[in-house]
Parts: C-alpha cells; sequence; structure tokens
C-alpha cells in the first residue's frame, strides 16, 4: 500500500502518521518525491482502513498495490534511482540521465589480458571494467575462473585505470573477498539464490541483478526486492536475453522488457547484448536497438584474443570493434537525451 501526502505536511504529522500505522504491525518506509511525500506499507496491510486514512487531513492518494514488490515500485519512489560510483574522472552514474558503459573480457585470464583491455576499453569510454573471476560454467570441466587471483588482477586494473570494476559473487561465504570490487554482479544463473540476495541486502555495495534466463519480469522484480528488503537500495537490473525455441542467437534479447521495466520500477535497467545473442556482430545493432527502447547503459564483452578465449570468445568484441561502438554509441545516447 501507498499512502502519497499533501504537500506541506509537517515531520511532526508525518511521524505521527507512521507511528499509528505502525501499531497496526506494518513498516513504514517514507520517502520524499519532488513535491510530495509518499509513505510505502510494507506487511499485513488487510488491517488498515483505506477510508478512514482517507480522512486523515494530510493525506492526498491511498493506492492499493498490486505488484508484489513495493521498495522496488516507481509508485512507492517516482524519481530514477541514480548510482554514483568513485572513478578517477568525473564520477560514474548510472539511471536518470546517466547511461553507463561497462565493459571487459567475460573472464579474467591474465595479467597481460586484463591490462589490455581494460586499458583499451577506457580509452575508448567505457566507465566500468567488467571480468569475471568467479565463474557458472555449464560444463564442471570448462575453465572455471582465476578466482582469488582474478579478484586481486581486477582490483590492480583498477588502480591503474581508475575505472570501478563490477565481478560476480557465486557464493556468500566469498563477499569478503570483494571489499574493492565497486558493483556485485549476481549472474543469471543466481537470481533467485534468496539466501544470496539477503546477504547483499545486508551489504552496502551496489549489486548488479542479471535476469535469470527463465524469469519473468515480476521474479526479477521480486529478487531486488529481497536486496532492498534488506536495506540495500543500489541496484542495476540487467535484461540479458531469456531462453526461447529459437537457436539462431545463444537467447533472446527481451527488449520489450526495458520500458516494461522503467515504466514498473525506479531502478536503473542495462542490457547485455553480448550474453543475449552470444554473437560479436550482433552486439553493435543490438546496442543501439537497447539504447533506443530506453535502456540506462549496456554491458559489454570485449577481448584482445577473442578465437583463445577461455570463455564466450565468439561474442566478445575486439578492442577496435568495441571502440567502434563507442562511436555509435555517444550519438545514440545523445538522441535520447542521455549522459554519457
Ligand atoms: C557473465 O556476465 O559473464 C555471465 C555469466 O552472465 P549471465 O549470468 O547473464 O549468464
Ligand atoms: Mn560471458
Amino acid at each position: 500500500m501507498i499512502i502519497a501526502l499533501k504537500p506541506g505536511v509537517s515531520k511532526e504529522d508525518i511521524n505521527q502518521l507512521i507511528a499509528d500505522l505502525e501499531i497496526l504491525g506494518v513498516k513504514v518506509d517514507s520517502s520524499q518525491g519532488s513535491s510530495q511525500v509518499v509513505l510505502g506499507l510494507v506487511g499485513d496491510t488487510t488491517v488498515i482502513n483505506d477510508d478512514a486514512l482517507r480522512a486523515n487531513r494530510w493525506v492526498d492518494r491511498v493506492i492499493r498495490v498490486q505488484e508484489p514488490y513495493k521498495r522496488a515500485n516507481r509508485m512507492f519512489h517516482p524519481l530514477d534511482t541514480v548510482l554514483e560510483f568513485k572513478s578517477d574522472q568525473k564520477a560514474a552514474k548510472i539511471g536518470g540521465d546517466f547511461f553507463a558503459v561497462i565493459a571487459g573480457p567475460c573472464s579474467v585470464e591474465s595479467r597481460q589480458q586484463l591490462v589490455a583491455v581494460a586499458e583499451s576499453v577506457k580509452k575508448s569510454g567505457a566507465a566500468f571494467l567488467r571480468g569475471g573471476a568467479f565463474k557458472p560454467r555449464t560444463s564442471p570441466y570448462s575453465f572455471q575462473g582465476m578466482g582469488c587471483e582474478g579478484i586481486d588482477l581486477l582490483v590492480e586494473a583498477k588502480k591503474e585505470t581508475g575505472l570501478p570494476i563490477v565481478t560476480e559473487l557465486m557464493e556468500i561465504s566469498q563477499l569478503e573477498l570483494f571489499e574493492d570490487v565497486d558493483m556485485i554482479q549476481v549472474g543469471a544463473r543466481n537470481m533467485q539464490n534468496f539466501n544470496l540476495l539477503k546477504e547483499l541486502g545486508k551489504s552496502k555495495k551496489p549489486v548488479l541483478l542479471k535476469r535469470g534466463m527463465a524469469s519473468t519480469m515480476t521474479e526479477l522484480l521480486m529478487a531486488a526486492e529481497y536486496v532492498m528488503a534488506g536495506g540495500n537500495s543500489q541496484i542495476v537490473l540487467c535484461e540479458r536475453g531469456i531462453r526461447g525455441f529459437d537457436n539462431f542467437t545463444r537467447n533472446i534479447l527481451d527488449l520489450a522488457i526495458i520500458p516494461a521495466l522503467k515504466k514498473k520500477t525506479h531502478l536503473p535497467v542495462i542490457v547485455d547484448p553480448s550474453h543475449a545473442t552470444g554473437l560479436s556482430w550482433m552486439v553493435p545493432s543490438m546496442s543501439k536497438a537497447a539504447i533506443a527502447a530506453g535502456a540506462d547503459g549496456i554491458i559489454v564483452e570485449v577481448h584482445n584474443d577473442p578465437e583463445h578465449a577461455l570463455c564466450d570468445g565468439e561474442q566478445s568484441l575486439m578492442p577496435e570493434q568495441f571502440n567502434d561502438l563507442m562511436n555509435v554509441i555517444r550519438k545514440y545516447a545523445d538522441i535520447e537525451g542521455k549522459v554519457l
């Protein structure tokens, strides 16, 4: 349930109303919108008498939210959430008017590989460096990532380039290794790992939450709600393709979920055209489509030697191709009124 208060309500009146509601056993979060204060009620709201609430002189509107997610709901938080990260240049931001490009290899493979890719994507204008250290692989015989050593190399690359780093966490026990990681990725395969989500809710780290390959939009938003319910609202949602019946691409890029999510939630939404298509030559067209559909950013795989990549070479752009893509993205982002 959401309660919009009238402009001009005093702090005392807000606190009194919150106290009256909390006596009934619901939890109340208040949020300052551009012109009014909005209260979001979580818990069993069936005990609340809507008519009595509407009679309160400071209550403007009472809305019964159909959706099961509240904190992620745009009705509760009308303004776009913008995440801000420290960077050696200007602060890197995602959401609102800010478009973010996250680029780097699928997996960290060596110091030489990571430094080469990190420097090139930085030069081309990427705002974040990605790279997997712990890799969720379908086969136990495939490269599983460099683990802790991979995290150390990412942190080194961050020191050298100044780019904030994004990498995947698969296991709660590894969270302490992510101290210097700027944004923790929850991969598609872990989108509904509720224990992991709850633990990230307690953390202060921004979370990049990827859509599960067979998850609905509501399930994605409920996964975000898990993290937010724990007190962490720094979340970026990512559409990375879902399973379909055709296999001409690795997954099916669900572009329609971008405007749908932007309508339902205030959280930033980015697109992963690399995992969505599995084909590097499709990445530029799908990146342009993502911007046109209203995305707040893209996450793209880039490798300096895709033919010999230990993971996802076929979908990885060469540094020169990524540079060309950035030149196109700048124009498209400009048309959409986004700041890169
Ligand atoms: C990745 O980003 O490298 C990855 C494994 O992504 P996803 O979880 O979307 O498959
Ligand atoms: Mn990959």
